[in-house]
Parts: C-alpha cells; structure tokens; sequence
C-alpha cells in the first residue's frame, strides 16, 4: 500500500488550503452553530439551511484551527450538502464509528466500539473522509477530525427543536 499515506496527506492538505463551502449563510432562514475543541483550540461555526423536506439546501463553514479541524469540515461540508438530513446523521455516524472503532484499538482492550444508536446504511460512501482515518492513530487528535461532526449534529438537533 505504499503511497497511500501521502495519497491521503494529499487530500487533507487539498481541504486545508482550498476549504469548500466556506463562509457565512444569513440568519435566519439558515441555523448557525458554534463548536469549540479546548484541546487544540479549533473552533468551527456551522451554518446550515434546511428546507421543509428536511434536506440540506446549504452549508456553509467559518473558524479556524489545525489542519485536520479545517480539512474535516470542508470534507464534511461537501459531504452533506444537497444530502436529507437524515442521510447527513447517518455519514456522520459511520465517521465518527470510523474514529471510534480505532480508538478502541488504540485503547487495546480488544472489545469492540459501542454500537451507535442508530442503524448506518450499508451504502453509506466516506470517500475522501477515509483519508482522516491515519488520525486515529494521534488518540489527541480525533477531537480534532470530529469537532465539525458534533457541531452539526447540534446543528441539526436544535433545528429540530426550533
Ligand atoms: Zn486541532
């Protein structure tokens, strides 16, 4: 598998200098959110506009922090746009088990990762998303990869309150 790693260095420094979706949305109609990651000192803020059908017209990313905090949201932010909400937790599921499932490992009690309270698609595609898997190997570093994650699931949480 050589060349894997600067493959997957690649694509995380390509989301790092060139972010997509980043900016601002107005507010209302769009929900904006705010996360933070104490360890780093990352900070995203997420905006995000869904529609009646519960899908996710536009996403947008403002913040700052780390390479890995940066390139995360970008990669998340192309990841959901256009995506049913619906779809949108369940990719940030099946990342954040991606990370999970190997900090257990690093962990080494052999048991495996708590199953998520909710099913994943088996269809569900990570694509690029699977070049921050080389992070699980820093265990301080995964806060970093999963910050912009938590901070739209919030997101969509308080929509769904709202
Ligand atoms: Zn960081």
């Amino acid at each position: 598998m050589a060349g894997l790693e600067d493959l997957y260095r690649e694509i995380i420094l390509d989301h790092y200098r060139s972010p997509r979706n980043k900016g601002e949305l107005e507010t209302p109609p769009a929900h904006r959110t705010e996360g933070f990651n104490p360890l780093c000192g990352d900070e995203i803020v997420v905006y995000v506009d869904t529609d009646d059908d519960g899908n996710v017209n536009d996403i947008k990313i403002g913040g700052q922090g780390c390479s890995i905090s940066q390139s995360s949201a970008s990669m998340m932010s192309a990841a959901v746009k256009g995506k049913s909400v619906e779809e949108a937790r369940q990719i940030t599921s099946a990342f954040k088990r991606l990370m999970s499932i190997h900090e257990t490992s690093v962990g080494g009690d052999g048991s495996e990762a708590e199953a998520d309270d909710l099913e994943i698609d088996p269809d569900i595609k990570l694509g690029d998303l699977e070049a921050l898997q080389g992070v699980v190997k820093f265990p301080t570093r995964i806060k970093c990869a999963t910050l912009a994650w938590n901070t739209l699931n919030q997101a969509f949480d308080e929509i769904d309150e709202a």
